[in-house]
This record gives structure tokens, sequence and C-alpha cells, in this order.
């Protein structure tokens, strides 16, 4: 969660006191530079801002081209709105387990292809890299498209890249909890300029008379929706921007002490990472529930079980299969039945019950993060029996 304080205030007024809010008009200004200084600092060639992470992946997936009949393979450990776009947009999600690295699991994965499959959304959640050479790999051999979910994990590095930059399309989400906070908020990230033209046809009402850059629909354009962002979301964008590489930074500090630390006492067991040396979320796992839940209670500390909103077996409308309508219910185009039940991802439930996540405490000094470290170091013996 990054913090807003009065740069942030600054950067409104001086949008208001501008008298121009909305983007696209011959005076505007703020959301543009941010798409364009994003895009630099992430590598992709093209960055749309939305209003929402949940309809930048709504938008990349009908820029995609996803949509009934088509099964979006999406982790069973997510935020709801990663399989809900998929639905959204006519498609039926297909969970995947996640395996300890707390990222979908390619073995899996590779299990839940069928013929119909046209998506997949890896999920780097909680600032956790997925292994993005294994799914792009798979992807490419079953011509699959490949759309980052990147709300939590904006500025992180895999590799040599950014996570949201390396499939056909990635999204970030702005909203309070999130690396970049303005409220509420997204972005779509893409390197193909067809893929870029059909977001921007269907973040815009898919009417023409709007210029955005050098955007080339050679199709004609389709009915989209109204997700715009509007000039003081990108002036807050822009402040927000400039504290995103520090935040990565105090984390990569946070997180080699906390590891290093946690590796003296011989006790621990780090949840592998797909990419340890720019690793900036850190987890521990445990051999039973047992050990997670005792460890959990230290500050900062939380079993990821817990945190129950990103597991599947919470997600009501999903499980029940629930549209707004019965008729625009896409359970009912997909090519073969589809059915979901509480243990279907029982490998995920078993890791998220003794996994926990340390917050690296990115807003407190490190001296301070040092101590705490160093307690929980200390105190391990009681909490785990070898
Ligand atoms: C936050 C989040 C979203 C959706 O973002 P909103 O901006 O809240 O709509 C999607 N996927 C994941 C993994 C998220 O954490």
């Amino acid at each position: 969660m990054a913090k807003v304080g009065l740069r942030e205030w600054l950067a409104v007024g001086r949008a208001i006191a501008e008298g121009n809010l909305i983007r696209h008009t011959s005076k505007s200004h703020f959301v543009d530079q941010f798409e364009s200084r994003l895009a630099s600092q992430l590598g992709v060639k093209r960055v749309l801002t939305v209003n929402t992470g949940t309809n930048a992946l709504i938008c990349s997936l009908a820029a995609a081209g996803v949509g009934p009949g088509d099964e979006v393979l999406v982790p069973a450990y997510t935020w709801l709105a990663t399989p809900a776009a998929a639905v959204i947009v006519g498609a039926v999600p297909i969970l995947v387990d996640i395996n300890e690295t707390l990222t979908m699991d390619p073995i899996d994965l590779e299990r839940k292809i069928t013929p119909f499959t046209k998506a997949i959304i890896p999920v780097h959640m909680a600032n956790l890299p997925c292994a993005m050479d294994e799914i792009l790999a798979i992807a490419r051999r079953h011509n699959l498209l490949v759309i980052e979910d990147t709300c939590q994990a904006a500025g992180v590095r895999y590799k040599d890249k950014f996570c949201g930059a390396i499939g056909d399309m990635g999204t970030l989400s702005f909203n309070k909890f999130k690396n970049i906070n303005i409220g509420e908020g997204g972005a779509v990230l893409t390197n193909e300029e067809r893929l870029f033209a059909r977001a921007v046809n269907f973040h815009d009402l898919g009417f023409e008379y709007r210029s955005h850059g050098s955007r080339e629909l050679t199709e004609t354009p389709f009915v989209g929706m109204n997700m715009k962002a509007n000039e003081m979301q990108g002036a807050m964008l822009g402040v927000q921007l400039s504290k995103l590489k520090p935040m990565m930074t105090r984390l990569r500090r946070r997180f080699e002490m906390f590891e290093s630390m946690l590796a003296q006492s011989g006790k621990f067991h780090i949840a592998p990472h797909n990419d340890p040396a720019n690793a900036v979320g850190l987890c521990i796992t445990f051999p039973s529930d047992r050990e997670a839940i005792a460890f959990a209670r230290f500050a900062g500390v939380f079993r990821l079980l817990d945190n129950s909103k990103h597991v599947y077996t919470n997600w009501t409308s999903i499980l029940k299969k629930q549209a707004f309508h019965p008729r625009m219910n896409p359970w009912e185009w997909a090519q073969r039945p589809i059915n979901y039940d509480f243990d279907m991802c029982a490998q995920s439930l078993d890791i998220l019950g003794r996994t926990c996540r340390i917050d690296l405490g990115a807003d407190y000094p490190l001296l301070i993060m040092y101590y705490h470290a160093k307690r929980m170091s200390q105190r391990a013996h009681r909490l785990v029996r070898h």
C-alpha cells in the first residue's frame, strides 16, 4: 500500500486549477504524461490508463478477443476480479493450482489446457512474480494468449523485465492497497499495436472521433464501455509513479535483511521464489498448518489461508456459476460442462494453510524492521518442531 500525501494533494489542485478535468482535450496532459512515463519505466510500448484494475482485465480480454465458448486459465489464489473478468466477457474461468511460489503451477497449468482454452491469466500475487519463462513456453506450445494480472505487483522485476510487460498484455491496479495508489484506477499494458488499438476502442465506447496518439484501429469500431481515467487521477498517478522505484528499493533491502536473519536461525523454510535475485516479497512455508498459525501471531505476519478473500473457496458467484442475467451466463455457452467444487484445488489449500507472508514494512525504518526480524528468528524455536 503506497502512501498518499501533500504532493498528490498539490497535483490534484493543479489539475483543478487548470480547469480541465477530462482527458482528450486540447489542454489535457496529466494522463498522457503518466502513460508515457510508465511505459518507459516498465519497458513496454503502450499503456492505457483506465478507471480500475478489474476494468483493465476486462478491457484486455476484450482487446484480445476472448469471449463466449472460451476457457480462461486463472490461479486458485487471486482476487475475485481475475475470474470475474473472464465471466464478464462471456468466457469461463478454469482454476489452476498454485505451487509453493504462491503463483500458478506450470505443471497443473498444462494439465488444465483443453481444445477450448484461449488465454492464461497468471497472477503475480503480493509482489511475487510468476514463473513466466515456463508459462510463456506452455502458452507458445498451445498457441494461447497470456494476460499478466500485475495488479498486486506494479514495479516488480522478473529477470531482466518488469511484470506486466512480458506476456501479450498486462494489467495494473491503482486501488488503495496497491503499489501505486490513487484510491481506484488501473492500466492496460501491451507491446502490440493491434491489441492496444482494440483496448483503446473498448475503453471509450468504440466511438472513433477521439485521438489516442498514433492508434491504428484498422478494424471497424466495435461497441465498448466507458472506462476512461480523468486528469485528477492522472495528476496523482504522476506523483505516485515517482515513488514506485524507491519503494521497490526499500522492499528489496528489507527482503535481504529478513532473509539473512531468518536463514541464520536455521528454522525457517523461505518459500521458493521465481526470481530470487530480485525478490521483494517474502513468504515462509511450514511443514503444517499448526506452525503457520503460531507464526501468524507475530505483528506483520499473515497466514495466507486467513486472508481468505483471495482463496477460490470464497468466490461464491463463480462457484455457483451466477451471472447477472440467466441468458448472459457464460457457463451456458461453454463447450463442455464446467463443474466447480471446494476441493478442486486441494494443493493450493494445503500450501496456503501452511504459508505465511511477512510484511516487509517498506514505510518503517530499516532499523526497526531489523529488530523485528531478530526477535522473530530468536523465537523461532518455540514455533517449529524439528
Ligand atoms: C486489486 C486486484 C485486481 C482488481 O483491481 P481493482 O482496481 O480493485 O479493480 C485484480 N487482480 C488482482 C490480483 C488484484 O489484487
